[in-house]
């Protein structure tokens, strides 16, 4: 088996774990492979060892490497979308993670319109409220969500936030149980389900797993090391 596919396999035996430790039903969480600056052959390793779900969070490196891959693989976007990017990332993706802003909705919503596309987003929400972060702060969500789910072309599915990096687990495992709080009160509030929570990367995603994520974003455990900036 490929080194990636060995990955794979740690990955998915180590979500099984998180999964049924916390006494939730494994096949609840699904894995995004994160191949943001790995070239498609890495892809292709991944699909040899049946992985099919890809994230992406760069549209010009994406577009060619989707281009290169058998269809049937499903795309994600879990980046910062710039809006100038819009018309060509919605029909490349599946399901946007990192949608913002408000802004970001509206122009999303507005070209899928003029393109007969409705794409599925998730709201990235700044939880830790770190300031170099991008999202939207809890409250701010709650004010700003009647507005998005109004939205007649994007469907908002859930939620998705970023830990930030600490020596301690006990910090994203706070941030990861309060996007969760937060899904319940705006599901309630909304009588949206908002069912996807996206949390979890390489470092976290068995702490996200427990706290409840159905999608994680695993990157540098399945593919490796990127160069740091990314
Ligand atoms: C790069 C990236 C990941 C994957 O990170 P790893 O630590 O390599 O698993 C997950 N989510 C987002 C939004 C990313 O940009």
């Amino acid at each position: 088996m490929s080194l990636i596919g060995k990955n794979l396999d740690s990955v998915r035996q180590a979500i099984v774990q998180a999964a049924v430790g916390a006494g939730r039903d494994p096949s609840t969480v699904r894995l995004v492979a994160v191949s943001k600056t790995h070239p498609a052959a890495a892809v292709r390793e991944a699909m040899d060892a049946g992985q099919s779900c890809f994230g992406e969070s760069r549209v010009q490196e994406a577009l060619p490497k989707v281009a290169s891959l058998p269809e049937g693989l499903e795309w994600h976007f879990i980046g910062h979308l710039q809006t100038n990017k819009i018309r060509k990332a919605l029909p490349a993706f599946t399901l946007f993670h990192g949608v913002d802003s408000l802004d970001v909705a509206r122009q999303m919503d507005r070209i899928a319109g003029e393109t007969g596309l409705s794409p599925e987003i998730l709201l990235e929400v700044n939880v830790s409220g770190e300031e170099t972060k991008f999202g939207f702060q809890p409250e701010g969500l709650r004010r700003e969500i009647e507005g998005l789910l109004a939205l007649p072309n994007v469907r908002v599915r859930g939620l998705m936030t970023m830990a930030p990096y600490s020596e301690d687990p006990g910090v994203p495992r706070r941030v990861f149980a309060a996007l969760r709080e937060l899904r319940d009160k705006l599901a309630a509030e909304s009588g949206s389900p908002l069912a996807e929570l996206s949390m979890g990367m390489s470092g976290d995603f068995e702490a996200a797993v427990r706290e409840g994520s159905t999608l994680v974003r695993v990157g540098s455990s399945i593919f490796g090391d990127r160069p740091s900036a990314l």
